[in-house]
């Protein structure tokens, strides 16, 4: 994405954009009525900020791509396998680990409107939520995939996960050749959210600066 990428449609004396301004008033007024409590809001944004992001998903696929005995207790119940390795931080119930192999390649979406893991991927990007997205990935992956630059042998399966309030996907992506003896900490930096959405892959190591 380019930096040019962003939403135009704001003032360009503001430095916020709309939906930025819609949240402030929004805050504004549940704050003055005495619905919420702003320290409590500051701290739950602060939280997806910084804790929660996809680099909790990748530390979770690089451990998956180095420990066998992980990554099988993961595919069998992602919920209980994170939880229980006392690695990470304690996630939700009925996460779902769908592994991309060269027979299957996964891809996660929510037809009815943006379930997400949050807990491992952080926020969902705008596009997660986007109508045409939510309705072509189910039509036609392999074009909403071509638009993303993925593009998979022909043989390779392409398989979409509906989630649900109650059900949540993560896709453990390929492990990129090249990467034998490679530490979890190296492997998780060529894991991208998109890669653990299903429309993107795992970088190559040739992409990453070492
Ligand atoms: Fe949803």
């Amino acid at each position: 994405m380019s930096a040019h990428d962003h939403d135009h449609d704001h003032d360009h004396g503001s430095e916020l954009s709309e939906v930025q301004l819609r949240v402030r008033a929004l805050e504004t007024v549940l704050t003055e009525k005495g619905y919420v409590d702003p320290t409590v809001l500051d701290r739950i944004v602060e939280h997806f900020e910084t804790r929660v992001g996809p680099h909790v998903g990748a530390r979770i696929v690089a451990r998956a791509w180095t420990d066998p005995a992980f990554r099988a207790a993961l595919l069998a119940d992602a919920t209980r396998a994170v939880n229980e390795s006392g690695s990470f931080e304690p996630i939700g119930d009925h996460l779902v680990a769908v592994e991309n192999t060269p027979e299957q390649h996964n891809v996660v979406v929510c037809t009815l409107c943006s379930c997400y893991p949050w807990d491992v991927l952080g926020l969902p990007p705008v596009w997660y939520k986007s109508a045409p997205y939510r309705s072509r990935v189910v039509m036609d992956p392999r074009s909403v995939l071509a638009d993303f630059r993925v593009s998979l042998p022909e043989g390779t399966r392409v398989r979409v996960w509906d989630s649900t309030a109650e059900t949540r996907y993560l896709v453990v992506p390929e492990r990129p050749a090249g990467t034998d003896g490679w530490s979890e900490e190296r492997l998780a930096a060529l894991v991208t959210r998109d890669s653990m959405i299903g429309t993107g892959l795992a970088l190559d190591p040739a992409e990453v600066s070492s």
